[in-house]
């Protein structure tokens, strides 16, 4: 049998190197969810996606699911405690000591501040300072990315019924079921969205450029180039912010 190092030496490479904690900024639809889930594989950290938790707590129709429901549902943010608490919890898991994708959070100067704090406390592994990326995308291009967005409820494969359809509409490729589209995918949720963007998640931005710990990924490539642009973009903070 072949050593994984001589099949995958790029692979190898990649799980030496550590990412500690990485944030995905941007606007509803920039493609935050579909980068996430290529550095999951890519450095076999976790990805923590706030809306798929809080999506998780509805599903199970907790407490704090019936309360976040109608918040999400009209576009607005969930309160800073919940969403920090949740981060804080989701942490704690062993599985986040070489890092973490950080998808959706934070979106609040608050929530930003709240995570620096906590990753300057040494109980938070591999003890790096968070680094953002900011995937930038045209409003124009995000409205047919949102409305035309798809999901399989299975497999979570996302499609887009614009630029990346499915061979049969509304089935998924991989298994056939029905693909199901957000309840917040619609325009005038959109634009609700993008007003609370401007208004709550643009200073968490400045907040990280003040910092010297960001760069800007061009959202409008292919996914691959995205990817390759949001790898160097990591490596570059890697080599400046330990
Ligand atoms: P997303 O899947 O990241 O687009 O999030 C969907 C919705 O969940 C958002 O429009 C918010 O209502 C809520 N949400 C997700 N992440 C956060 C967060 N960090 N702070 C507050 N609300 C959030």
């Amino acid at each position: 049998m072949r050593h994984i190092s001589e099949s995958h030496p790029k692979a190898l490479a990649e799980t030496a190197f550590l990412p500690g904690p990485v944030l995905l900024l941007g606007a509803p639809g920039v493609g935050k969810g579909t980068q996430a889930q290529l550095l999951v594989s890519k450095f076999g950290i976790p990805q923590i996606s706030t809306g798929d938790l809080l999506r998780g707590n509805i599903a199970r129709g907790t407490k704090l699911g019936i309360r976040a429901k109608e918040i999400m549902s009209a576009g607005h943010l969930v309160d800073d405690s919940i969403v920090n608490q949740m981060v804080l919890h989701r942490l704690q898991e062993e599985d986040t000591h070489r890092g973490s994708i950080l998808d959706g959070y934070p979106r609040t100067l608050e929530q930003a501040k709240f995570l620096d704090q906590t990753f300057s406390n040494p109980i938070f592994l591999p003890r790096l300072p968070v680094i953002a990326i900011s995937i930038v995308v045209s409003y124009d291009r995000l409205l047919q990315r949102i409305t035309g967005r798809r999901i399989c409820p299975v497999c979570k494969h996302i499609y887009n019924t614009y630029s990346n359809p499915p061979r049969v509409a509304g089935v998924c490729d991989l298994n056939g079921s029905t693909l199901a589209q957000r309840t917040d995918d619609t325009e005038p949720i959109f634009i609700e969205r993008m007003k609370t963007f401007n208004e709550q998640t643009a200073p968490v931005v400045a907040h990280y450029r003040e910092m010297g710990r960001f760069e800007e990924a061009d959202g409008d490539q292919s996914v691959e180039a995205v990817n390759g642009a949001i790898m160097q973009a990591i490596a570059k903070l890697r080599r400046v912010s330990r």
